[in-house]
């Protein structure tokens, strides 16, 4: 298929002011690392380093806890709700009004297009701060009687998906409900959170309520190790989820744990074919892959199958994959060479299992990390691109005849995070999505987010909820005597 020429469109890099160097933001200052040592984040587009970034040790997570001790039991905890609100409310707007810089700075440091960046990210952070300062006056309505209490200190890590996005679903939820945090944003995309911080700043948010250290996976479990945070909350990987949910089993902590999924899509014959297009490359291209709601099985009724994929192809050849600033760009950057190695080597597992590769033609840049848009058909359920996830732009596509043999197939894995079914009948949406053991169910469109829906897992995608009431609830406690 012929595709238009584009001329270049590159949103300007000039609104962004990155620092050569980076501390830690601890008690409302930025602070140095104890131990003076310090890591490189880079643009994955480029390769080109951005800055250099202090890496906390055990003393420093242990002097952003005590921060945030302090914080919670002086300050922030005693606080009106409409109180605490208000300063959510005004780090909200502060972010829509720096909505721009925001997008530009995700781009550079995480390799997602712009398009997506300001359209999708930074608007939502935006949204899950309106929403959750709504909140923070009104917790007696959240189904834990009178006066809920918050935990404590909550201790946060997030990965590098969505950098910016899941910092505002830990944060937002944790101040509304009274908590004060330390939160560790991900090695390879540290830039964000440090600009939240400045945001907090200007909202002259109490020093130690939000604390950052930034530093890799040795950083992160030196704070849900701590004896001094009450909660933990994890978005990551499966490996390091199950090595959390050990080390914290036996204290008082409590956990929520938001992990990897293998999400089936499934389209049944009497799916409008053009929607259910869209709604595929939505479901696993959009962020490269890096989703963890990814839609990354297809299943697709057998008799709509051949015409299905000679569009998904057709439409996937009309996919521009390159600079990430590029207001044109569909498809960015891998975020590190680690994640390149992973997509490379699990795909060749594809290959090696016989199942069958396509990629339109495209031309990937010389430097940085990319990987093309592509396809598996031929997949067995047996076969590990159908099992594990892949977590970049790889969809496997798997076929069946009946609606029994779709669910049986949907829930043949050990994640259960997301699902997607297409059909023209309600009462068929209604029935598949009760048998579907997956957290959230999309019908007739794939990765929408809402601040008010509640979002999580079933099986090894995690427990616990972000989002909605039952998000906030994960924050607080019952009042001793309405348990
Ligand atoms: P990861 O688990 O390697 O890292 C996630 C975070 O945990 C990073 O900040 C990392 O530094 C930290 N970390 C690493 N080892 C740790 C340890 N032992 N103790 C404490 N913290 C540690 O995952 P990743 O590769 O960065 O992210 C990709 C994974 O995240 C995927 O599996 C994806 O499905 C999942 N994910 C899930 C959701 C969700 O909401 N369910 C959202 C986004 C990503």
């Amino acid at each position: 298929m012929s595709v238009f020429e584009y001329a270049p469109a590159p949103e300007s890099r000039s609104i962004v002011d990155i620092a050569s160097s980076y501390g830690l933001f601890i008690d409302g200052d930025f602070v140095d690392g104890t131990s003076g040592t310090s890591f490189k984040t880079i643009n994955p587009a480029t390769e080109e380093v951005l800055s250099e970034v202090s890496e906390a040790d055990a003393a420093d997570v242990d002097r952003a806890v005590a921060a945030a001790r302090r914080a919670h039991d002086k300050v922030w905890s005693t606080m009106a709700g409409a109180e605490r609100a208000k300063y959510l409310f005004r780090i909200a707007r502060i972010i829509a009004e720096r909505a721009r810089e925001f997008a530009v700075l995700e781009s550079l440091d995480n390799g997602k297009p712009i398009r997506e960046s300001r359209d999708v990210d930074v608007p939502l952070v935006a949204q899950w701060f309106f929403y959750y300062a709504g909140w923070a006056d009104k917790l007696d309505h959240v189904g834990l009687g009178v006066r809920p209490r918050p935990l404590g200190v909550a201790g946060q890590v997030i990965p590098w998906n969505f950098p910016l996005m899941m910092l505002a679903w830990k944060v937002a939820p944790a101040l509304a409900a009274g908590n004060t945090v330390v939160l560790k944003p991900a090695e390879t995309t540290p830039l964000t959170a440090l600009l939240f911080a400045e945001v907090c700043q200007q909202a002259d948010l109490p020093a130690g309520v939000v604390n950052i250290v930034t530093g890799a996976g040795a950083t992160g479990q030196a704070l849900v190790e701590h004896p001094g945070i009450d909660k933990v909350a994890f978005t990551g990987s499966t490996a390091v989820g199950k090595a959390i949910a050990r080390s914290v089993a036996g204290t008082n902590k409590q956990v929520t744990l938001e992990l990897g999924g293998k999400a089936a899509n499934i389209v049944f014959d009497d799916a409008p074919i053009d929607q259910a297009v869209e709604g595929i490359v939505n479901g696993i291209f959009f962020n490269q892959g890096h989703v963890c709601c990814a839609g990354s099985r297809l299943l697709v009724q057998e008799n709509v199958a051949e015409e299905l994929l000679v569009r998904l192809k057709a439409r996937m050849s009309t996919l521009r994959v390159g600079d990430p600033l590029d207001k044109n760009t569909d498809v960015g950057a891998i975020n590190s060479r680690e994640q390149l190695n992973r997509i490379t080597d699990l795909t060749a597992a594809g290959d090696a299992e016989g199942a069958e590769r396509w990629s339109p033609e495209c031309v990937l840049p010389d430097n940085g990390f990319w990987f093309k848009p592509t396809i598996f058909t031929g997949v067995t359920q047996a076969h590990r691109i159908a099992r594990e996830e892949i977590f970049g732009p790889v969809l496997s596509v798997l076929t069946f005849r009946t609606p029994d043999e779709a669910v049986a197939k949907a829930n043949n894995t050990p994640y259960g995070l997301s699902a997607g079914v297409w059909t023209e009948k309600g009462s068929r949406i209604l029935a598949i999505a009760g048998q579907l053991r997956a957290g959230v169910v999309w019908a007739n469109t794939f990765n929408k987010f809402d601040p008010a829906s509640p979002f999580g897992g079933y099986k090894e995608s995690g427990h616990g909820r972000e989002g909605g009431k039952q998000g906030l609830a994960a924050y607080l406690q019952a009042q001793e005597g309405d348990r």
